[in-house]
């Protein structure tokens, strides 16, 4: 169970709207699973050469190098590292824990994609290197656009689990 306040929820959904169609991408921070602060990040992926586009798996990779710019940003994120380490600072100097990632879907379901799963793969890569603790993954699905979905991840072994979000306070 993952325990949130009602307004950092209505904050992430009022991200994805404002980004929308883009994916909008941030952290969470708390204490053990009770989150007490957010951070938004830039989603620099519209910005990546075709190099960095490499992780991306086989089929979708050809159809993301036909993309424009702007329009691959529309399908998937990549969080801006200087300020994923900007908030990293912050949350040590808070003596808080990094939680968890979340994005958002814009036109599809709240749960994670091909490539959400091979990103947070990676991550689980060198994660233990850096001795952080394995963080959960949020999707903010704006597939119906006016009930807005949020859900919660566990991402191992390439598998996804959900885990309920219980909202807590303002
Ligand atoms: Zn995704």
């Amino acid at each position: 169970m993952l325990h949130i306040p009602s307004g950092i929820i209505q904050d992430m959904i009022a991200h994805a709207r404002e980004l929308a169609p883009h994916e909008c991408c941030g952290i969470l921070s708390g204490k053990k699973r009770n989150v007490s602060e957010h951070y938004r990040i830039t989603n620099i992926l519209a910005k990546m050469t075709d190099g960095d586009l490499s992780r991306f798996e086989g089929a979708k990779l050809s159809d993301l190098q036909r993309l424009s710019p702007e329009e691959r940003a529309d399908i998937a994120f990549q969080m801006d590292a200087r300020e994923m380490a900007m908030a990293q600072r912050d949350i040590r100097s808070k003596e808080l824990d990094l939680i968890g990632f979340y994005h958002s879907h814009t036109f599809s379901p709240a749960r994670p994609s091909q490539t959400d799963i091979t990103i947070a793969m990676e991550f689980e890569s060198y994660r233990q290197k850096l001795n952080l603790p394995e963080p959960l993954h949020l999707i903010i699905s704006l597939e119906n656009p006016k009930s807005p979905v949020t859900r919660a991840y566990r991402i191992q072994n390439s598998q996804a689990t959900e885990v309920s979000i219980q909202p807590a306070g303002p």
